[in-house]
C-alpha cells in the first residue's frame, strides 16, 4: 500500500496528467495506491482571487474568472479524454461544480462579506475538479479507480483556512471507507487540501495542504511509503538555476529537510510530513517528468538511513533573499543587563521576526525580512542606539546533520568564500547549519564556491545523484 501525492504542476496540463497516469499504471503492477491530488496549477490562486474579488463587490470580474475555471477544465477534458460520452459526462460534472461556484460568488457579493468559511468552500473546487477529471481519465486509460470525496473521511475542526483533522474520527473513517477499497485492489483517487467539519461544512488545511493530507493518510493507513511527486528532482544540493552542477540528494533526515525549509529552500514544508516521519514511513520526493530517477528519501528510520549511503558532510545549500541586516550599537550595552530585553521588546511590539542574530559587547546584528522594515519600527530602534541598515542581503546556509560531528568545516566554508564579502556569520543553534550573510549580488558567487567545495565529483558517489535530465 502506498500514498502517491501529485502536486499542481503534475496535473496542470493534459500531458502532465498522461504522465501521471503512466506512473500510476506502473505502480499498480506491485501496489494499490491511494492517489491524492492538488488542484491544477494556478487554479487555487484563481479561486482565492475569485473569493476576494466577490468580497470586494466586483461580481462581474469574479464571474469572469469563474468562467475561466470552467473553460480550463473543459479544455483539459477535450485534450485528455477520447470517448465522446465520457466527455459529455465530465462536461456536465464540471458545469455542476462551477455553477455552484458561481452561485456562491454571487452570494458573497450580495451579503457583501467574505467569511473564511465561504473562502474555504470556494477554494475546495480546485481539488474537486482536478480529481474528477483525472479519475475519469485514469479509468479510461485502463487503470480501474474510484473517485472519493475526501470530505467523508478528512473530518476537521472548525478553523476555516487552517483546519486540522480530528484524528480519532479520521482514523476510523479511513479504516471504514478507504482501507477496504485498497484491500480489494481498487485504486482510490481523492483530493488533498480539503476536508469537512463534523457538521459537514467544507474546510481547507491551508495553502499547500495536500502534502499534509498525503502524510496523514500514509500515517493512518500505515502505508509502506509516501510519494510526493513534483516537478523537480527531489531535494537538490542547491538551486539548479544557480548552479547547473546541482545534484539531487538521495537520502536526508527529517531535521535536515526541516532546517532547509526554514532556511529558504523550496522543499516541501517539513511540518506537513511530520505525521509520516513520526511513524517511520519513508517519504520520497519524486519528479513526475523523470519517474525513473530515484528522487530523495526523507526518513529518520535508522534502518533505512544505514541501508542507503547517508554520508556527505554537507547535504544542501539554502538561500534566502530579500533580507536586511540591522546593526544596533549602543554604549549602554557594555557590562549591563536588560538591553537585549528592551531591544526584543521593540521587535515584539512591531511583530517583526528575527532570522539571524550575532552580538558583541556593544553591538547586535540581526537579519530580518527587508519588506517588513518601516519608519516607525526603525525610529523605535533608534531610541535604543545607533542603527545602521543594509538592504538587499541574503543568507546562504550550509546544512547537514554531519556538520555537528565534523571538524574543520568552518575552515572549509570560509576559505571557499575568501573572495566574497561576508556581512555576518552564524552557526545555527541546531548545529546542523552554518549561515553567512552576503549582498544579494554576491549570492551566485558564494553558492558556486560552496557547491564546488562540498559537492565535487569525488565526494558525491552514492550520496548524490545527477538529475535525470542532465
Ligand atoms: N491546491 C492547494 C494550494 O495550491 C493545495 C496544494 O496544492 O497543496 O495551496
Ligand atoms: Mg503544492
Amino acid at each position: 500500500m502506498a500514498v502517491m501525492k501529485f502536486g499542481g504542476t503534475s496535473v496542470g496540463t493534459a500531458s502532465a496528467m498522461r504522465q501521471v497516469i503512466a506512473i500510476i499504471a506502473e505502480k499498480r503492477k506491485s501496489e494499490t495506491p491511494l492517489v491524492v491530488l492538488s488542484a491544477c496549477s494556478g487554479i487555487t490562486n484563481k479561486l482565492v482571487k475569485i473569493a476576494d474579488t466577490a468580497g470586494a463587490g466586483r461580481l462581474e470580474e469574479a464571474l469572469q474568472m469563474a468562467g475561466e475555471v470552467r473553460q480550463f477544465h473543459l479544455d483539459l477534458v477535450g485534450e485528455l479524454v477520447g470517448n465522446e460520452a465520457l466527455r459529455l459526462e465530465l462536461a456536465a460534472k464540471i458545469d455542476a461544480y462551477v455553477t455552484r461556484l458561481e452561485r456562491l460568488t454571487e452570494g458573497i457579493e450580495i451579503v457583501g462579506e467574505l467569511s473564511e468559511r465561504s473562502r474555504d468552500r470556494i477554494c475546495s473546487f480546485g481539488e474537486l475538479l482536478s480529481t474528477t477529471v483525472f479519475a475519469a481519465a485514469l479509468n479510461e486509460a485502463g487503470t480501474h479507480c474510484e473517485w472519493l470525496d475526501i470530505r467523508q473521511v478528512m473530518i476537521t475542526d472548525e478553523r476555516f483556512g487552517f483546519a486540522r483533522p480530528i484524528e480519532a474520527i479520521c482514523q476510523a473513517k479511513t479504516e471504514d471507507i478507504i482501507r477496504p477499497k485498497l484491500d480489494s485492489c481498487v485504486v482510490v483517487v481523492t483530493q488533498g487540501y480539503i476536508g469537512a467539519t463534523v457538521a459537514g461544512k467544507t474546510t481547507t488545511l491551508g495553502r499547500g495542504g495536500s502534502d499534509l493530507s498525503a502524510a496523514l493518510f500514509g500515517a493512518w493507513l500505515h502505508t509502506d511509503s509516501i510519494e510526493i511527486w513534483t516537478d523537480v528532482d527531489g531535494v537538490m544540493t542547491c538551486d539548479p538555476r544557480m548552479v547547473p552542477e546541482a545534484r539531487s540528494i538521495r537520502v536526508m533526515t527529517f531535521s535536515e529537510a526541516a532546517e532547509l525549509a526554514y532556511l529558504g529552500a523550496k522543499v516541501l514544508h517539513p511540518d506537513t510530513i511530520a505525521p509520516a516521519v513520526k511513524k517511520n514511513i519513508p517519504v520520497y520526493v519524486l519528479n513526475t517528468w523523470h519517474p525513473e530517477s530515484k528522487g530523495t528519501l526523507i526518513t529518520d528510520d535508522p534502518a533505512l538511513l544505514a541501508g542507503k549511503s547517508h554520508g556527505g558532510l554537507v547535504k544542501s545549500i539554502a538561500v534566502r533573499k530579500g533580507q536586511a541586516i540591522l546593526n544596533i550599537r549602543s554604549n549602554r550595552m557594555f557590562g549591563r543587563h536588560g538591553f537585549m530585553n528592551e531591544l526584543f521588546e521593540v521587535f515584539n511590539r512591531f511583530a517583526v521576526s528575527v532570522e539571524m542574530i550575532s552580538s558583541s559587547e556593544v553591538s547586535v546584528s540581526l537579519t530580518v525580512d527587508d519588506a517588513v522594515l518601516d519608519e516607525p519600527f526603525i525610529q523605535a530602534l533608534k531610541a535604543l542606539g545607533d542603527v545602521e541598515i543594509e538592504h538587499k542581503v541574503a543568507t546562504v546556509s550550509v546544512v547537514g546533520d554531519n556538520l555537528r560531528l565534523s571538524k574543520g568545516v568552518a575552515g572549509r566554508i570560509f576559505s571557499s568564500l575568501r573572495n566574497v564579502n561576508l556581512r555576518m556569520i552564524s552557526q545555527g543553534a541546531s548545529e546542523i547549519n552554518v549561515g553567512v550573510v552576503v549582498e544579494e549580488n554576491d549570492v551566485p558567487a558564494a553558492v558556486s564556491a560552496l557547491h564546488c567545495e562540498f559537492f565535487a565529483e569525488s565526494q558525491c558517489a552514492g550520496i548524490f545523484e545527477k538529475p535525470a535530465g542532465s
